[in-house]
């Protein structure tokens, strides 16, 4: 079906921030917990392991999927079907032999590698793949912050500008799109040599790569072209820069009132965020991992910050009505005016909460972008966007089993 996109130009979701301090560090984490779910672990590799900054933990098997690295030197305290607990140890404490010698960087820049040789290096040293190897006429960076709230993105452009350049020369090389373009906000004056640039307007949800992509070439979906964000861009000139395994990601910690953009350690702690950031919970805060609009509320401190994840905020008690599951839709119709992608998220949720998944598919539900605006402007605090993520989830693993699920030959019997 083609879209027909809405595009929102309210002025409460602007994403421009005008902030160019270098990105802080994060806390030396005492505990870690890294998400190995759809990951094999390496031989040998398990409770009780000694591993170190770099170390392979576990492989991927799709090439669009980074291999898992321990981002510190510690020892694995548990191995679940979800995760992997690593408990920091100080090595100048261990005895010798018991942590070896780091292996030396890779400098990705002169290996001469190239095409499909370096995209397999890169997945091998961590870094997601997916819409960095696309396989496209034009590929799109998007440069905008990716919510409100997030504030990473001018930062990155300027300040990180070492990364950005690098990611970007890694990604000329890996041969895959014929053209990159950098997205950036309008008014930004970040350039980078032989990168064609064109300027956005800085209104969410622009930042969703399908909107960024109508708003770069005027057209919806079309055919050859791929967007990929500026996150993953600076994760693949991370691992160029250092030479090593990505082992770091870029969040921004925010409050109502307090914000700073901090490298973390990848499966750093929330908990020991909070104490390293001096936030205090109190009863009824809330803790999203993501961004104000679409994250993901967090029901313990030792959850962590996944690869790739942007941000980590805390919602005090009573700043925004608490979103009730069992809320009755009043049809009131909000969501449906503000939907970018013109679908039915009054119904789409309903049919979710009452487990009518199927129904789902006549109200077009792939369309959603995952923007979230529908379960920000429900007066009657619906968690929306959470009931329609159920229903894309259940739906697809519905069809990956029908995949597997063999047709029984016809005629026999
Ligand atoms: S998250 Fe809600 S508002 Fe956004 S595209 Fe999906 S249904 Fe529409
Ligand atoms: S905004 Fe909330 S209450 Fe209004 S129609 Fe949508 S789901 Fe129902």
């Amino acid at each position: 079906m083609k879209q027909y996109f809405r595009m929102i130009k309210d002025p409460r979701f602007r994403l421009v921030y005008n902030e160019h301090r270098p990105f802080g560090t994060g806390p030396a984490p005492k505990r870690i917990r890294l998400n190995r779910e759809g990951f094999s672990m390496v031989a040998g590799v398990k409770k009780k392991t000694m591993v170190y900054p770099g170390m392979l933990l576990a492989e991927h098997p799709s090439l669009e999927k980074g291999d898992l690295h321990s981002p510190i030197y510690g020892m694995i305290t548990e191995v679940n079907a979800r995760s992997v607990f690593v408990d920091a140890v100080d090595p100048s404490q261990a005895e010798p032999g018991v942590f070896p010698d780091l292996p030396a960087p890779v400098d990705l820049l002169k290996s001469g590698q190239e095409g499909e040789e370096l995209v397999h290096t890169v997945k091998k040293m961590g870094v997601n793949t997916r819409s960095l190897g696309c396989r496209t006429k034009t590929l799109i960076v998007n440069a905008l912050n990716p919510e409100p709230g997030v504030r990473w993105a001018e930062p990155m452009l300027t300040e990180s500008a070492d990364e950005i350049r690098t990611g970007l020369e890694l990604q000329r090389r890996m041969h895959r799109a014929e053209e990159i373009m950098l997205a950036v906000p309008t008014g930004c004056s970040a350039r980078f040599a032989g990168i064609k640039t064109v300027e956005v307007d800085p209104t969410y949800p622009n930042s969703v790569n399908e909107l960024l992509i109508k708003e770069v070439t005027g057209e919806e979906a079309p055919p050859d072209v791929a967007a990929v964000g500026l996150h993953n861009v600076w994760s693949l000139g991370r691992t160029g820069t250092t030479g090593l395994p990505l082992m770091e990601t870029v969040i921004t910690i925010g409050t109502a009132t307090e914000w700073a953009n901090y490298i973390v350690k990848n499966g750093s702690l929330v908990g020991e965020l909070l104490e390293f950031t001096n936030i205090s919970l109190k009863s009824g805060d809330t803790i999203l991992r993501g961004g104000p609009l679409c994250g993901e509320s967090l029901d313990r401190l030792d959850r962590s910050i996944t690869k790739g994840a942007y941000g980590f905020f805390v919602v005090n008690a009573g700043e925004v009505p608490p979103i009730e599951g069992d809320s009755p839709c009043i049809n009131c119709g909000a969501c449906i005016q503000i939907c970018p992608t013109r679908i039915d998220p009054r119904m789409l949720s309903r049919y979710a909460e009452f487990g009518k998944y199927n129904m789902s598919r006549k109200e077009n539900f792939r369309l959603c972008i995952d923007c979230g605006l529908c379960g920000y402007v429900c007066i009657a605090r619906r968690p929306v966007l959470q009931y329609i993520r159920l229903a894309v989830k259940r739906l697809e693993e519905e069809e990956r089993l029908a995949r597997l699920t063999p047709v029984e030959p016809v005629g026999k019997g």
